[in-house]
């Protein structure tokens, strides 16, 4: 099989892709698949990507012979599936390599901005001792809401049990079993937003949560609560974010990923290239967000363990011989 792996760089992954593919000849890219170079690899029978590989239908017009995409993400909304449908191309992508990995990361954001570390971190690195405005929040005994509960929000509400957390979820599929084990209740969407301190996102990006938070619901949140966001960004409508922090509804925001995030992964691209009007409003609300003092940004980096990223290679491997064998495991649906 010919397979080209983009967006990977790092020699010890290339190495292991090596070792493990031995009898496939195998293409290593650091640069994303897009519609400008698609047409470079219409004889490719498999192509490997990872999250900033814009899978439109242009891209996919051009890959004649490929059998599979495979994203080494949980996430594929950045692939359009109905259009790899239609191409007779099966995606697949790697569930499960990092629940606990992103629950672990979310709470360290929740810390974060309970405790205001990283401000705390700031003023002493400036040499200044003082506390002032540093006072936090204790986090047991608060209201966690955890929008989607699928294998990363089971983790957060495993751990938020452990801080001696009141747990909601707002979820499309219920089990009452995992309610009971894990000690939480389900909830409707807005009693959520109502009732909970702390917010945390954990939903795909679908057509159904794409802005699921926005300016229609934003004045239901419990005043002063805190925003958490290690889903995707078009999740949370940033321009409402900034209003409810500019009107203290919400009193923090701490984002791992943000709407547009791959369009202004480097802004002073943004200098050289013709950009839509789409492109500079995601870029001047990062930096609005990003300057206000109650806001943590991070540059979508909840997945980066190094455990995480040898079990996402795992599961890649994984899921190149399921592509081999046209097995249906590991592949997606769109909604
Ligand atoms: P999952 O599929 O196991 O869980 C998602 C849950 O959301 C499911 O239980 C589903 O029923 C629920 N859901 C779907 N539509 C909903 C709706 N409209 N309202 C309420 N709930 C809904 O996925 P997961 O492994 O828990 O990952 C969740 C998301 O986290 C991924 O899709 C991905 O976008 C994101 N993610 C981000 C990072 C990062 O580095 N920041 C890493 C991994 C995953």
């Amino acid at each position: 099989m010919k397979i080209a792996f983009f967006e990977m760089k790092e020699k010890w992954e290339i190495e292991y892709m090596k070792k493990h593919l031995k009898n496939h000849r195998l293409f290593f890219f650091s640069g994303e698949l897009n519609k400008n170079n698609a047409k470079n690899f219409r004889d490719f029978d498999i192509i490997s990507i990872f999250i900033y590989s814009n899978i439109t239908p242009d891209v996919i017009s051009e890959l004649k012979k490929t059998k599979a995409i495979i994203t080494r993400s949980t996430g594929f909304d950045h692939v359009d599936i109905k259009s790899c449908d239609r191409n007779k191309i099966k995606v697949y992508n790697v569930p499960r390599y990092g629940s606990n990995t992103v629950a672990e990361y979310a709470f360290a954001l929740v810390l974060a901005l309970a405790r205001k570390i990283i401000r705390s971190n700031e003023r002493v690195r400036n040499l200044d001792f003082s506390l002032d405005g540093l006072r936090g929040m204790d986090i047991k005994g608060k209201t966690l809401g955890i929008v989607g509960l699928g294998e990363i929000g089971a983790c957060v509400a495993e751990i938020a049990r452990g801080f001696g957390m009141n747990i909601l979820v707002s979820t499309k599929i219920k089990d009452p079993k995992t309610a009971k084990s894990l000690g939480f209740r389900y909830v409707n969407f807005n009693y959520l937003l109502k009732n909970s301190d702390i917010i945390t996102f954990h939903v795909p990006l679908l057509p159904s949560t794409k802005h699921m938070l926005n300016s229609g619901n934003i004045n239901l949140v419990k005043k002063g609560a805190l925003l958490i966001n290690t889903s995707r960004g078009e999740v949370i409508e940033t321009e409402t974010v900034i209003k409810a922090l500019n009107r203290g509804i919400i009193s923090g925001a701490a984002m791992d990923v943000l709407e547009g995030e791959e369009l202004i992964k480097d802004e002073r691209e943004l200098l050289f290239k013709q950009h839509s009007h789409e492109e500079l409003k995601a870029a001047l609300e990062e930096s609005v967000l990003a300057e206000h003092e109650n806001v943590i940004i991070t540059p979508h980096n909840a997945f980066n363990t190094q455990e995480a990223l040898q079990r996402i290679l795992d599961v890649t491997i994984q899921d190149v011989r399921f592509a081999i064998q046209n097995k249906k495991e590991n592949t997606v649906k769109c909604e």
